[in-house]
């Protein structure tokens, strides 16, 4: 019986273990792993040079990973800095039963049938169980993520971070957690939404969130929280969007007595914009776009803000002590021994904890990974004028990246390796629209990260590479009667 067959009838464990079969087999199908193609270099000290370097392996770094392999770029490695399982927000810090996005997204599995989230969930459910699936469980989202990994044979290296990467020739310097020194030839920075400046916390006379006074009684919403020590507690929450709400949520189901979300907008944003462009045109043509475009849309996205999902309001909605309060921006916060005194723009407010759903910041000085090269990445405010750019702070603050997700020099010939250094995290966006940050449009970034470095890594040798072609023997005729040796053949050898 064919294996795909056998798989829609088996389930659970029994469906799974089918289903890894049956991908294993496809991926053997389309010749998976592909022979490695990229010529060996050897580093100063006569160590072997890795092609590239993927740092981080949430959702992004796996999937490029993977990518890699089918492209026949072998020579790689992929390191996390957190224990299996952990990698990335689904189990730490996400805090909703669900997924936002509707159900049937692809991305992970880059176009294998048998590697899609719907595979994955049918093996285990049968068609039925789909049918009645209204979107995916977080943790069935790691689950799956896990699995495919696992069934693509891509090795990742856990409790390996990357600390540092420097230029080093026409090589990159990687200094690891584990002290090793490694030499790059690319190093791709799939280090997650914060991986591009980290948490946002808005700036108020009184407050440092650098000031260890803060511990205990202030949050980002993005920090693991331990919420048992929330019960009977009054709760302010900065923000009205999907995290914020979240958190009120799982603080208020943990026992906490009130939370009070708080925005300075009079009323929720209304309209998910992404959700209007999320298709193939608008995921492979945002990136083609000339700089105005570019600018035009993302600067609109922006403003425009995304309206929390609709499940979260209703789990807020529905629970005792939940409540929004809008057009009140909140002024200072100050910690104090018992609590936290909030100033907003109406009066003032004593919270026992208060939490910031403020998200990440865009801020390349703030990626202390690329210290020595950050002076000198070209951002967007650089591609406008100063006008545009005082107009929309946030906007010109992204990285200016090339089409490869390449980051690029502010002062050509100033940091030489920086062009070997791609960005695969939500700091693309001006430059390539949400290919490397929410899962709908992964499916395109990989498809376009890959082929990129895979171009570059070709030309780096290309002289290497005409050679060997010259030099091809192939013996195809020898076992005929016109077999010519080489020494006595007539033309181009
Ligand atoms: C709460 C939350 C909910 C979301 N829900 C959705 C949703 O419903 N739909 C959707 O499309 N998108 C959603 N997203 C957006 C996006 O899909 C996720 O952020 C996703 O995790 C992005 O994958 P990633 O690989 O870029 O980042 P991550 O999954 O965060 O992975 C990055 C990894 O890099 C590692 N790392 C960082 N720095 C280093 C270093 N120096 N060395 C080694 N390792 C390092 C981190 O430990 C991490 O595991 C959500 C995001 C959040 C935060």
């Amino acid at each position: 019986m064919d294996d795909v067959v056998e798989s829609e009838q088996a389930e659970g464990d029994q469906g799974l273990a089918a289903l890894r079969k049956s991908a294993r087999h496809d991926l053997a199908r389309l010749n998976y792993p592909a022979a490695n193609w990229v010529p060996e270099r050897t580093d100063p000290d006569g160590q072997r040079v890795l092609d590239v370097l993927v740092v981080g392996a949430g959702m992004c770094g796996q999937t490029v990973g993977y990518g890699l392999l089918r492209e026949g770029i072998g020579n790689i490695r992929v390191i996390e800095r957190e224990t299996h399982g952990r990698e990335g927000p689904w189990n730490t810090t996400a805090r909703m039963p669900i997924l936002r996005s509707p159900k049937h997204l692809t991305g992970p599995d880059l176009g294998v049938p048998s590697l899609t989230f719907r595979a994955w969930y049918e093996a285990q459910h049968g068609a039925g169980g789909w049918d009645k699936l209204y979107k995916i469980a977080r943790l069935d989202w790691l689950a799956y993520l896990l699995w495919v990994r696992e069934v693509v044979g891509l090795k990742v290296e856990n409790g390996v971070g990357l600390l540092k990467v420097e230029p080093a020739g026409d090589l990159l310097r990687a200094t690891l957690s584990t002290g090793e020194i490694v030499h790059a030839r690319k190093v791709v920075l799939a280090n997650g939404r914060d991986g591009s400046g980290g948490f946002r916390f808005p700036s108020f006379p009184s407050f440092d969130p650098g000031n260890p006074v803060r511990h205990g009684r202030v949050f980002h919403t993005l920090e693991e929280i331990d919420f048992a020590r929330l019960v009977g507690k009054r709760i302010g929450v900065l923000g009205v969007l999907a995290t914020a709400i979240d958190n009120a949520c799982t603080a208020l189901e943990a026992g906490a007595a009130e939370a009070v979300c708080f925005a300075r907008r009079p009323h929720l944003p209304q309209v998910n914009k992404s959700k209007g462009v999320s298709f193939p045109g608008f995921q492979r043509g945002q990136g083609m776009l000339d700089d105005d475009w570019r600018w035009k849309i993302y600067t609109y996205m922006l403003a425009a803000g995304s309206p929390p999902p609709h499940e979260s309001v209703l789990r807020g909605q529905k629970l005792p002590g939940f409540s929004f309060r809008f057009a009140e921006p909140w002024l200072d916060v100050v910690v104090d021994k018992d609590g936290v005194t909030v100033k907003t723009a109406k009066g003032t407010e004593h919270f026992d904890v208060v939490l910031f759903g403020t998200g990440f910041d865009i801020d390349m000085g703030r990626v202390k990974e690329i210290n020595s090269f950050s002076p000198n990445v070209k951002l967007w405010a650089d591609a406008r004028s100063a006008e545009e750019a005082e107009a929309n702070a946030e906007a010109a603050r992204y990285p200016y990246l090339g089409p490869g997700f390449e980051f690029v020099e502010k002062v050509p010939g100033r940091t030489p390796g920086l062009g070997n250094i791609h960005l695969f995290n939500w700091g693309s966006i001006l430059s390539q629209g949400a290919l490397a940050g929410d899962i709908p449009g992964l499916f395109f970034g990989v498809n376009r990260l890959v082929p990129a470095i895979s171009n570059a890594l070709f030309r780096g040798d290309v002289a290497r590479h005409v050679q060997n072609m010259v030099e091809l023997e192939d013996p195809e005729l020898a076992p005929t009667d016109y077999f010519v040796p080489r020494n006595k053949r007539a033309g181009t050898l």
